[in-house]
């Protein structure tokens, strides 16, 4: 099996890589660092059957040689990361998809698409089903990121429907772990990093929003089942488990050992109030579930960033 890989030095896409590799695939990961790093590399490098190719996978790409699997996964993902970059956000969700799903076609291998709760929007169903078509303001800012993903299953559709190119869509909700970098503005590297550091915690507008945090290896296995399907449609990964912002400030401060101050800022345009995956679907299609409770998956992730701040 030889996969590719876009996005692979990010939080997600090296997971992925280290995850491949150990089912003795030959992996290919394709990344410009745009936000990911090299650093998340450095043990998958050693690796023989591990290769790199820097490149911007919104232009095109020829890769030599067969090709089993292609997956999507280059996005700015943190709302920071893709407020700073908009074009290049809309790009690889619109030309970058283009690019991997012509890949895909060429090489008759199977595609997934990470696609994102953020299809959902601001959402006036809760929990979110798949069949749910979301609510999300266009023009708004973070609508450079959601209609670039809504696009993306868009043109994923089309290729499945019109080239009959096998492939499957992720709808990801909210996943942590380590890797993440710690400024990348979202809630967990932000809590954490302003945890470790004795910094007041950051609530953005009253902390009553809700999100539901899966930890990154639940989502890797439910990624790898599903791509072993011959199912089209899209699939809702993450953990039910939801929680207020406040709440999870106050679950963080508690495993730090710490009593920081928490300081409230404003909410920013169009932030979701709620969000909260329906993981029927997977639970019936692939016996998928998440194993790692928040307790746990945070514990490690502390670690990660415990050790990055040289504070262990
Ligand atoms: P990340 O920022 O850590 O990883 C994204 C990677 O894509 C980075 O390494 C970046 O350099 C690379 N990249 C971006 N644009 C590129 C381009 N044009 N060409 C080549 N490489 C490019 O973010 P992540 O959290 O690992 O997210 C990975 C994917 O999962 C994204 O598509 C994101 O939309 C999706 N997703 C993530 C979450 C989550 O909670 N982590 C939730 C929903 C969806
Ligand atoms: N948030 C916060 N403080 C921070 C960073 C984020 O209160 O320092 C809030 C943010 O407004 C949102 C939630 O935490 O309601 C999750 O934000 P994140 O950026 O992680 O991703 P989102 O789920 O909004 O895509």
């Amino acid at each position: 099996m030889r996969t590719l890989i876009s996005g692979g030095a990010g939080f997600i896409g090296s997971h992925l890589c280290e995850r491949f590799l150990k089912d003795g695939h030959e992996v290919i990961a394709v990344d410009n660092f745009i936000t990911g790093s090299l650093e998340n590399l450095d043990l998958l490098r050693q690796n023989p059957k591990f290769s790199f190719i820097g490149h911007d996978i919104s232009q095109p790409l020829q890769v030599s040689g067969p090709i089993d699997n292609v997956l999507h996964f280059a996005s700015p993902a943190s709302p920071v990361d893709y407020l700073n970059y908009p074009i290049q956000t809309l790009k690889v969700g619109s030309l970058g998809t283009h690019v991997t799903l012509g890949i895909a076609k060429e090489k008759n291998a199977r595609y997934l698409l990470a696609s994102t709760s953020e299809v959902y929007g601001d959402p006036l169903e809760h929990p979110q089903k798949e069949e749910y078509w979301g609510n999300v303001n266009p023009i708004g800012l973070r609508g450079v990121y959601d209609e670039a993903k809504r696009f993306a299953e868009a043109m994923t559709m089309g290729y499945c429907r019109y080239h009959g190119v096998n492939t499957h869509i992720i709808r990801i909700f909210n996943t942590y772990g380590e890797r993440m970098r710690l400024d990348d503005g979202r809630v967990l590297p932000n809590f954490m990093g302003q945890a470790l550091r004795g910094e007041p915690l950051t609530i953005y507008g009253d902390g009553s929003q809700t999100r539901s945090f899966c930890y990154v290896s639940d989502l890797v296995e439910g990624i790898c089942r599903l791509l072993k399907t011959d199912f089209h449609e899209p699939v809702n990964l993450g953990n039910p488990a939801e929680i207020t912002i406040k709440q999870f400030a106050d679950e963080i401060l508690k495993l730090s050992g710490r009593s920081n101050d928490i300081v409230y800022k404003p909410l920013p345009q169009d932030d979701p109030k709620v969000r909260k995956p329906d993981i029927t679907r997977a639970k019936n299609l692939l016996g998928w579930e998440p194993k790692i409770d928040r307790d746990a998956g945070l514990r490690q992730t502390m670690e990660f960033f415990k050790k990055k701040l040289g504070k262990s």
